[in-house]
């Protein structure tokens, strides 16, 4: 039961990151990371199987890690290295996966990962998202609009805490449905938000849809997120005439780095809740204004721990303070992922999330997709299988694209061994007409949409 004992560990009720105020002795930053890198090593080693053996392998014990550098030498993971083991491998001995929240990702990157929390783990990490929102100016009464395409919710988690602050009428958020929501604009409208936030694609959308409700509405800011700011998407949010600040963050960790709030372009990496790298080809941190893979360690992540995993993102790495004053480590750039608009033979859009919440539901034996468009009146879903599938089911899926296609193109099922990454590190889940050179490397890219 080495897992219970790290659940309430009141050394972590002290990590809360109640302040606003950025720490500005970058040493002491550093020392408590090295401390909990150390709590968190241990843990894995004596009650995570996935951890105990590969630490095992490369022959490491927690006590050789004394320094950053030390830790640096741990063997790094991937996605399909968690995908690869059984659930329980993965998890904390004595801890019942049926019992945790399930944070898996919804399917933005195209491949799948399970990710599982305590109730307690994903309020901690709520918490630094809401810090970030604060220092861009979001208040204890104020009501927040969260714009998303889909949202992974669990119906265990109860949502006390939450449900109470908004009876108090503190943290009120509401969730709006910018896909399926007819009345979007004026739902938003109606609710008077103080702030906005959600995903960056659906929040453009929404812009467009408020035009004729934008003069009623004085939020303080927008606050993008979950996929690639690209000036073009920044253009069209930019309309509405309010700052918009971006948070990089991952289903896995929740919050990793938000952009400085006095505007200077760094994004802050949230140090006291990840130890972030990045790193080269061979495994090195890249000099500062270069651009590495995106290497993170989650210091309070002990049901599911991840340790030097690799998200798949490419990151242009900042200097170890911000300019603004901020001991963090920084960010210049996010190579994060994008989504396409497909255009559509009728000249509408389609958002490809209305065809990936249709075929939700037979996410279980795929193990990685790609939603490609060969012509403006035809989809094609090439799909890596987790398990040999049968006809049947490739069938059931086939079925349920063209159901959430609606007949305004042709959808038909590719099975394949494999897909491409592209020059942003992971590969590209949509491909829109005339789309398909890889883009998506730095926040300056083009966009067409
Ligand atoms: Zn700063």
């Amino acid at each position: 039961m080495t897992s219970l004992r790290h659940r309430f560990d009141p050394v972590r009720w002290q990590a809360l990151p109640w302040s606003t105020t950025a720490p500005t002795d970058r040493q002491s930053v550093l020392a408590s990371q090295v401390r909990h890198l150390q709590r968190l090593l241990v843990h894995a080693q004596e009650a995570v199987p996935l951890f105990r053996q590969r630490l095992a392998a490369a022959g490491v014990s927690p006590g050789d890690v004394q320094s950053l550098a030390d830790f640096h030498r741990l063997p790094t993971f991937t996605r399909r290295d968690y995908q690869d083991v059984e659930p329980a491998h993965r998890i904390a001995d004595g801890l019942d996966p049926t019992t945790l929240l399930d944070r898996s990702t919804s399917g933005s990157t195209g491949e799948r990962m399970t990710v599982h929390r305590t109730w307690f783990e994903e309020r901690l990490l709520n918490l630094f998202r809401w810090r970030a929102w604060r220092t861009y100016g979001l208040r204890l009464t104020d009501r927040m609009a969260v714009l998303y395409f889909h949202r992974n919710v669990d119906s265990r988690d109860s949502q006390r805490i939450q449900r109470a602050a908004q009876a108090l009428g503190l943290y009120r958020n509401r969730v709006f449905d910018a896909l399926g929501d007819p009345r979007l604009a004026q739902a938003v409208a109606d609710f008077q938000p103080h702030a906005i936030s959600g995903m960056t694609s659906a929040i453009a959308h929404w812009v467009e849809a408020a035009a004729d409700t934008r003069s009623t509405l004085r939020p303080r800011f927008i606050a993008t997120g979950g996929e690639l700011l690209t000036e073009p998407l920044r253009a069209r949010i930019a309309a509405f005439g309010v700052p918009i600040h971006d948070l990089y963050g991952c289903n896995e960790l929740n919050l990793v780095a938000w952009e400085c709030p006095s505007g200077n372009g760094h994004y802050h990496v949230c140090d006291d809740a990840h130890h972030v790298e990045v790193l080269d080809a061979e495994g090195r941190e890249v000099p500062v204004g270069d651009w590495g893979e995106v290497v993170v360690t989650s210091l309070f992540s002990f049901a599911m721990p991840f340790i030097r995993y690799r998200l798949g993102d490419l990151a242009r790495r900042g200097p170890d303070r911000c300019p603004c004053g901020a001991a963090y480590s920084t960010l210049l750039a996010i190579g994060g992922r994008t989504i396409d608009r497909f255009p559509m033979a009728d000249g509408r859009w389609l958002h490809p999330w209305e065809v990936i919440n249709g075929v939700r539901p037979h996410f279980s034996w795929i193990r990685q997709y790609q939603l490609v468009q060969p012509s403006r009146d035809r989809l094609v879903f090439r799909v890596v299988p987790r398990t040999t599938p049968t006809p049947a089911m490739v069938q059931g899926l086939t079925q349920s694209g063209q159901k959430a296609l609606g007949g305004r193109a042709t959808f038909e099922v590719e099975l394949t061994e494999s897909i491409q990454a592209t020059a942003s590190g992971k590969p590209r889940p949509f491909v829109a007409l005339n789309r398909e050179r890889a883009v998506g490397t730095t926040n300056g890219t083009e966009d067409t949409n």
